[in-house]
């Protein structure tokens, strides 16, 4: 069940954090799976209802959209983390190291680069996560499948970067599983043990295939402005 009203936020949250957890028995995980509230194109009122029902970790896809969001938000809820799930240009990895406290969408050489560089110069450590194009569409961010060990190996040898996992976005028109245990059998082989996989519609598909993090939106705000 879906909806827009704010009041109703923490009752979708109740029931996706028992869906998740349903999923994590079924799958006999003793573990967690986090949810990232997925908050882009959501006005403060909703920001605001998703704080009061505690939740405190956010997914935002655009850099600008999020630097004009969170701030005076972060100010009053120090406890908030905030995630980068869109893709990220090499030009704003300065304001999105300086904004994010994870960033899931490291997919090139020049973008691993580039945060390395905005780390080391703003002393921060973001926590992050190389975006794997499970699908291999032309049209979606992420490094192809074939190509994940390559750069993954990269990143850790080149950059001192440290990764602590993986993200895909399974193709709209595809069932996701199969790209869920692509990911986590490529994070495997990394020694890496984050997962950041599954939205609204497949989150607990996900879970049941090892996601450590959920992304969802819809299913927990209602629709999009
Ligand atoms: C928008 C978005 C989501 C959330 O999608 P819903 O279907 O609304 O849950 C998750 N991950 C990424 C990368 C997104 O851009």
């Amino acid at each position: 069940m879906t909806s827009s009203h704010p009041t109703d936020i923490a009752q979708n949250l109740a029931e996706i954090e028992s869906r998740i957890s349903v999923a994590l028995k079924e799958a006999g995980r003793t573990d967690q799976a986090l949810l990232t509230a997925v908050s882009k194109m959501q006005g403060e009122e909703k920001l605001r209802a998703a704080l009061a029902a505690g939740i405190r970790i956010f997914g935002e896809n655009r850099v600008q959209e999020a630097k004009a969001k969170w701030p005076a938000l972060r100010e009053e809820f120090p406890d908030i983390e905030l995630r980068l799930i869109g893709p990220l240009q090499s030009n704003k990895a300065g304001e999105a190291v300086a904004l994010f406290d994870v960033i899931e969408s490291i997919d090139r050489p020049k973008i691993a680069r580039a945060l390395a560089e905005e780390c080391k110069k703003q002393g921060k450590r973001p926590r992050l996560l190389v975006q794997i194009n499970t699908g291999g569409e032309v049209q979606k961010a992420g490094v192809p499948p074939e190509e994940a060990d390559d750069f993954i190996k990269f990143v850790r040898d080149e950059t001192g970067l440290q990764i602590e996992g993986l993200m895909c976005i399974p193709p709209a028109d595809e069932p996701p599983a199969p790209h869920f245990a692509l990911l986590a059998k490529i994070a495997g082989r990394s020694g890496l043990f984050a997962l950041s996989m599954g939205m609204s519609g497949d989150y607990e598909i996900a879970v049941t295939l090892g996601a450590t993090n959920v992304r969802v939106g819809t299913a927990l705000f209602g629709r999009r402005d």
